[in-house]
């Protein structure tokens, strides 16, 4: 595979894995459903995947981002993607346990 499309692929599955978890987040928190999530969240999904798209880390060092030392976020948009990770890291498991484990495997990685 191409490396331009290898980061894609991490970057895809990132997104995918964020997207799941801000939705449980927002289902329990906010009240919505299905693919839909109130504005707060949806603000914070869009800022996640554009951390993503300009993420300088390569496939080779991409850590997760909860494990990444650059901290691309600020801060403001850290502590709520904290407080999700906190609430929604042990639930994953049995929500989406496929997303959960691939998740797992990739932080255990350094990916
Ligand atoms: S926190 Fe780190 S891994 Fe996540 S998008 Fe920013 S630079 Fe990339
Ligand atoms: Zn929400």
């Amino acid at each position: 595979m191409a490396k331009s499309s290898t980061l894609s692929a991490v970057t895809s599955e990132k997104k995918r894995v964020i997207s799941q978890m801000i939705a449980i987040y927002c289902h329990k928190h906010h009240g919505t459903a299905g693919r839909t999530l109130c504005p707060e969240c949806a603000d914070m999904l869009a800022y996640a995947c554009s951390r993503l798209d300009k993420c300088p880390r390569t496939p080779a060092t991409h850590s997760s981002c909860r494990r990444c030392t650059i901290h691309c976020y600020s801060p403001a948009y850290r502590d709520k993607i904290k407080k999700i990770m906190r609430y929604v890291g042990p639930r994953m498991l049995f929500i989406h346990p496929i997303s959960a484990i691939r998740h797992f495997i990739s932080e255990t990685r350094g990916e």
